[in-house]
């Protein structure tokens, strides 16, 4: 697996590379886990399994990874912030993250609701 280091976001697996936020190196510890997060993805295309490991999170007690420190992090880098993006640019293409789609579909859908109320 390719590492690049990128000035904004903070990791994505493409499935033969992984991106990640360069200014991570100056918080090691955090660095370490979310690398271990990210090649704990299969490789290739995005499946379940890789749904239910962003979704659950379901990581030891040691490499556990707080959205405090994701926040924290993000503050001092906003460029940090398009991680929340739902489409993600790289080397100029875009791509769909689709555990953050889901994540969103229940706001999306309540808008849609309201939207529809309206008329
Ligand atoms: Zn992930």
């Amino acid at each position: 697996m390719k590492i690049e280091f990128v000035d904004y976001g903070i990791a994505n697996n493409f499935g033969n590379r992984i991106e990640l936020n360069r200014n991570l190196i100056w918080h090691p510890s955090l660095l370490h886990r979310i690398l271990k997060h990210e090649l704990s993805h299969s490789k290739g295309n995005y499946s379940i399994k890789d749904l239910i490991l962003d979704l659950t999170s379901n990581h030891s007690e040691l490499d556990k990874i707080s959205s405090w420190e994701i926040f924290k992090f993000s503050l001092e880098n906003p460029k940090a912030f398009i991680q929340l993006s739902p489409i993600y640019p790289s080397k100029g293409k875009w791509y769909w993250d689709i555990s953050r789609l889901i994540c969103y579909s229940p706001i999306l859908l309540v808008l849609i609701g309201i939207i529809i109320l309206q008329f």
